[in-house]
C-alpha cells in the first residue's frame, strides 16, 4: 500500500534507478509526482480518419500496422518507416534515428499516432508522431490532452506521463479529500481527486483551469494554515513582557514633539500598529516594509523608547559596519535628550559599560560577551540579510523580547501574506513632505555618450555619482568581478580620465567596503562604481546620480531599490537607465520608472509582467516555493488566506485536514 508520503524509491526497483535524477524536478515521493503539474498540453483530442488528413494539422489517428522497417536516406541518416491503414486509406509515418522501434511496433499491431502531417517528396506523412500500442485500456500519449511536464535530463513527459498515470489509476485510495465540504461548496471547487485527474489527464482545458484553480487553492491555504496555526501557538505559549503605554503617554507625546520634523501619516499608523503589540502579553513579530528613505529608523527608535520607559533594554541591529553607525549618530539625536543611555558595537568598536539602555551595532552584537540584564526589544534592519539562526540567538539573548524587522525590498502584497504568513505586517507606503522624487530617465543608447558628457558637467559643479555595472549573475562571482573590474577600467580611462573613480565589490572585505564607502562619503572620489548586490543603505548626500548599466536585466523593484541610492538629500537626484535592448516590452517596462515612484507597485508590475520566478534576488527570499499557484493571483490568495485564519482556530472539528497538514509539516524535515 503506498500513501501519498511514500518516496518512489520504495516504488519498486525502477523508481529507485529514477530517484536521483527526479531530485531535480523536486519530486522525492507518491505525491510530489502528483504535484509536478503540467507546464502545458498538447491538443492530440481530434481523431481523424486516414482520408481527411491535412498537411499542416496536428492530427490523432487509430491505425492498424502493415509495414514497420527501418531505412537509410541517402545521406546516411536512419529513419523508421510504418504504413499503417484504417477503414477509409493509408497513412505513411516516419521517425528519425529511433532503431529500436522496429522492435515495439510490429505488423498487424493496433496503434495511436499523434502528430503533425507533413508534405514530403509530395507524400502525405505523419512526420515523428507520438505514439502507443492500443491492444488494451485508454491511451495516455496520443488522442486526448495530452501533458507536458517541466523536464531534466533522463526524465521524459513521455516517461512522467506514464508513472502519474499508474499513480493515479492503480491507487484510488490515496485520494482523500481534506477541504472542508463548507468551502468546496462556497468557492465551487472541484473534488480532490478529479482535480488531480484533470490537471494531469484533462478532458478539456476548461476542465484543467478549474483543476489548476483547485489545486492552487489548496497550496496556498494549506501554507497560509500552517501559518496561522503557528501563529497561534505562539501567542498561546510564549509569554513576553508587555508595556504600558497608557502609563507614559506624557513621556511619549514630549518625543512626538521633539522630533525635528513632523509623521507621515503611514509612520504614525505603523507606530500605532507597533505600540498595540508591545501592550500585549506575548512577544510581537512584526515586519515593518518602507521604501528607502520612507523613514523606518524613527518607528524602530519609538519602539526602542517605550522599551526604555518600561525599564527593558533594547538591541538594533544594522548589516554593516557604516549603517551602525549612522543608526548610532541618528538615534543618539533622538533618544539622549532623554536621558537614554546608548552604546554602539561593531567589528572594531566595543561599548564603553555594559550599563545600557540601547545597544547598535552589527552582528558583532550576537557575540557572547555582550550579556544583558533584561532585553526587552529587538529590532533588526534589512531583515533579508540575517538568517533564521540568527534571529533565534537574537530571541535567546532575552526572554522573548519583542521582534521588529525591517526592510527596504519591495514585496508584493501577495507575496508577503503568503511567505510571511506567520509575521505580522506593515506597510509605510507614504514618503516624507518635500521629499525630491528622484528623476529618471531611459537614455537610448546612441545618448550614452552626451550622458556621460552630462554627467561630467554635474560633477564638476561638486555633485557624485553611482555607476551600477551590468548584473550578470544572481551571486557574486569571479566573472561578474572580473566584469566589474573592466567596466571600472574602461570608465577611468576613456571616458572620465580627469576623474576619480573608485570600485566596489561584493568579493571585497567587509573592512574595505566600509573603508571605500567613507572614502566616497567624504568626498575623496567623484564616481563609485559598484556590482549591483552591493547595497548601499547608507546616506551619502552628495551623491545626486546613479547610472545603471544594463537595466533590462533588473527587475524594476530592483531598479527602484537601486535609485534610492541617491535622493538623500535636498539636492535634485537622477537616475540615468542604460539599456542596448531595443524591443518595445523591455523599453515600455523600463519607461514605467519614469512615471512611477513607489516601491510596491512597481514589485506588482514586475509580477504581472515576468512572473516571480523571474524577479532578480527571489531565489534567496524564498519566492519560487510555489509550485502550482501563482504570486499574481490576487483574489486567489485573499480568499485562501481569509478561509485559513478562519478555520485555523477550529481545526479540531476538521480531522482530514489536521492530518493532511501534519503530513506537510512531517515533509518540511525531509530529504532536501
Ligand atoms: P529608511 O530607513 O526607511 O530608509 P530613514 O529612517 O533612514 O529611512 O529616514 C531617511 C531620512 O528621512 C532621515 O534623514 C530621517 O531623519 C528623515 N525622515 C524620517 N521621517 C521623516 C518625516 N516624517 N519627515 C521628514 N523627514 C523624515
Ligand atoms: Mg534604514
Amino acid at each position: 500500500m503506498v500513501n501519498l508520503q511514500t518516496p518512489i524509491a520504495q516504488n519498486g526497483r525502477a523508481m529507485k534507478m529514477y530517484a536521483s535524477r527526479l531530485e531535480k524536478l523536486g519530486i522525492y515521493t507518491i505525491g510530489d509526482f502528483l504535484q509536478h503539474i503540467p507546464s502545458r498540453y498538447e491538443d492530440f483530442s481530434l481523431i481523424t480518419p486516414i482520408v481527411k488528413v491535412q498537411p499542416g494539422e496536428i492530427v490523432t489517428v487509430r491505425a492498424t500496422v502493415k509495414q514497420m522497417k527501418n531505412l537509410f536516406t541517402k545521406t546516411g541518416k536512419r529513419i523508421q518507416e510504418a504504413i499503417v491503414f484504417d477503414e477509409t486509406g493509408e497513412l505513411k509515418v516516419i521517425w528519425f534515428n529511433q532503431q529500436f522501434l522496429t522492435r515495439v511496433i510490429h505488423e498487424g499491431d493496433k496503434i495511436s499516432l499523434s502528430g503533425r502531417v507533413e508534405f514530403n517528396n509530395r507524400h502525405i506523412v505523419l512526420a515523428a508522431p507520438e505514439y502507443e500500442i492500443t491492444t488494451t485500456g485508454p491511451t495516455i500519449h496520443t488522442g486526448r490532452f495530452v501533458p507536458i511536464y517541466p523536464e531534466t535530463s533522463g526524465v521524459s513527459s513521455k516517461w512522467l506521463r506514464r508513472q502519474v498515470y499508474k499513480i493515479i489509476y492503480e491507487n484510488p485510495e490515496i485520494f482523500i479529500e481534506y477541504l472542508p465540504y463548507s468551502i468546496l461548496e462556497k468557492y465551487e471547487l472541484m473534488g480532490y481527486k478529479e482535480a488531480i485527474e484533470q490537471i494531469h489527464f484533462p478532458k478539456s482545458l476548461d476542465l484543467a483551469n478549474k483543476a489548476k484553480n483547485r489545486l492552487s487553492f489548496d497550496e496556498i491555504f494549506l501554507l497560509q494554515l500552517t501559518a496561522a496555526q503557528k501563529k497561534q501557538a505562539w501567542k498561546k505559549m510564549t509569554k513576553g513582557f508587555s508595556f504600558d503605554i497608557k502609563k507614559y503617554e506624557k513621556e511619549i507625546q514630549i518625543f512626538w514633539e521633539h522630533l525635528p520634523f513632523s509623521l507621515t501619516g503611514a509612520q504614525r499608523r505603523v507606530i500605532r500598529e507597533m505600540f498595540e503589540d508591545l501592550g500585549k502579553s506575548h512577544p510581537m513579530n512584526r515586519l515593518v516594509q518602507g521604501d528607502v528613505g520612507s523613514g523606518k529608523t524613527v518607528v524602530a527608535a519609538a519602539g526602542m523608547y517605550l522599551a526604555f520607559l518600561s525599564g527593558f533594554q533594547s538591541i538594533l541591529m544594522a548589516p554593516t559596519q557604516i549603517l551602525a553607525e549612522q543608526h548610532f549618530r541618528t538615534v543618539q539625536k533622538l533618544l539622549s535628550p532623554f536621558n537614554v543611555k546608548i552604546e554602539l558595537i561593531t567589528g572594531n568598536i566595543k561599548p564603553k559599560t555594559n550599563d545600557f539602555n540601547i545597544l547598535i551595532g552589527t552582528h558583532a552584537i550576537l557575540s557572547e560577551k555582550i550579556t544583558f540584564k533584561n532585553l526587552g526589544f529587538v529590532a533588526i534592519d534589512e531583515q533579508q540579510r540575517f538568517g533564521v539562526e540568527q534571529r533565534a540567538l537574537l530571541r535567546e539573548k532575552g526572554n522573548n523580547p519583542h521582534v521588529l524587522t525591517m526592510t527596504a525590498t519591495p514585496i508584493p502584497r501577495t507575496v508577503a501574506l503568503t511567505l510571511y504568513g506567520d509575521l505580522d505586517l506593515s506597510v509605510i507606503d507614504e514618503m516624507p513632505v518635500g521629499r525630491k522624487l528622484v528623476k529618471t530617465w531611459l537614455v537610448p543608447n546612441v545618448k550614452r555618450t552626451s550622458g556621460y558628457t552630462w554627467i561630467e558637467e554635474k560633477i564638476k559643479e561638486g555633485d557624485q555619482a553611482f555607476i551600477v555595472c551590468p548584473f550578470i549573475e544572481e551571486s557574486e562571482n569571479n566573472t561578474t568581478i572580473k566584469a566589474a573590474t573592466k567596466e571600472f577600467e574602461r570608465l577611468q580611462t576613456d571616458v572620465f580620465p580627469h576623474l576619480k573613480l573608485a570600485l566596489l565589490h561584493g568579493k571585497m572585505k567587509a573592512k574595505d567596503k566600509d573603508e571605500t564607502l567613507q572614502a566616497f562619503k567624504n568626498k575623496q572620489f567623484d564616481i563609485l562604481v559598484a556590482t549591483p548586490v552591493v547595497e548601499v543603505g547608507i546616506d551619502i548626500e552628495n551623491a545626486t546620480i546613479i547610472v545603471v548599466e544594463a537595466a533590462e536585466r533588473f527587475g524594476l523593484a530592483q531598479l527602484h531599490q537601486l535609485r534610492g541610492r541617491v535622493g538623500r538629500g535636498d539636492k535634485q537626484s537622477y537616475c540615468l537607465l542604460y539599456t542596448e535592448s531595443s524591443n518595445a516590452m523591455t523599453q515600455a517596462r523600463l519607461k514605467s520608472l519614469e512615471k512611477i515612484y513607489n516601491g510596491a507597485e512597481l514589485a506588482e508590475l514586475d509580477l504581472k509582467m515576468r512572473g516571480a520566478g523571474d524577479i532578480y534576488g527571489t531565489q534567496q527570499s524564498g519566492w519560487r516555493m510555489l509550485k502550482i499557484a501563482s504570486f499574481s493571483d490576487v483574489v486567489l490568495i485573499e480568499k485562501a488566506k481569509r478561509e485559513a485564519e478562519k478555520i485555523a482556530n477550529e481545526l479540531n472539528k476538521y480531522p482530514l485536514l489536521e492530518q493532511k497538514l501534519q503530513e506537510i509539516a512531517g515533509k518540511e524535515v525531509s530529504p532536501d
